[in-house]
Parts: structure tokens; C-alpha cells; sequence
């Protein structure tokens, strides 16, 4: 760039003066007490202005079952108990590098 389109210090430090980032607005859910974003579904209990939304339990479930699947698929060695809590992240991140 050259001299003559440089700008100075205080030009810069003026436009950068409307670039800081504001806290998110947080409200409490009615039915839960959650934090949740405004004018977005409570995503702890998947309610939005007291209407159930999203079925949160029915969807966790789904998740685990879905995990457990890809678990019995790439091998039948996670299946005891202790296995299952330790390796249950390890084998997520295994199974998005294939
Ligand atoms: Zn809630």
C-alpha cells in the first residue's frame, strides 16, 4: 500500500471503535429456568413460549442409539460397560477421520 492511501492512527481507531462485540441477550425459560437466546426455542427443554417444539428426550435417545449402531458396525469391541464410557468420544472422533 502505498503513502498515499495510508490512513492514520486515529482514522483506524475510529472506524474499529463500532467493531466490539455485544453480549448476547439472554432470557429465562418460562417452564425450565434455562438461558436461552430471545425470540429462540429454550434449548434445554425445547419449548418456545410455553409450546412444546422439539421432543428433547426422544432426540437424545435417538443420538445414543444412533452411536451405539455405528459402535456394533465398526466393531464388536465396545460393547462391556467400562469400555463404553471411556471410549464412547474416542470412538466419535475415530469414526469422522474415515
Ligand atoms: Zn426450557
Amino acid at each position: 500500500m502505498s503513502v498515499r492511501m495510508r490512513h492514520t492512527k486515529g482514522h483506524t481507531a475510529n472506524r474499529r471503535s463500532h467493531h466490539a462485540l455485544k453480549a448476547p441477550r439472554l432470557s429465562a425459560c418460562q417452564d425450565c429456568g434455562a438461558l436461552h437466546l430471545r425470540h429462540r426455542m429454550c434449548g434445554t427443554c425445547g419449548k418456545y413460549n410455553g409450546k412444546q417444539i422439539v421432543d428433547v428426550i426422544a432426540k437424545i435417545e435417538k443420538k445414543t442409539q444412533r452411536i451405539k449402531a455405528k459402535a456394533k458396525a465398526l466393531g464388536k469391541e465396545v460393547e462391556p460397560d467400562k469400555k463404553e464410557k471411556k471410549e464412547k468420544p474416542l470412538s466419535a472422533k475415530a469414526l469422522s477421520k474415515k
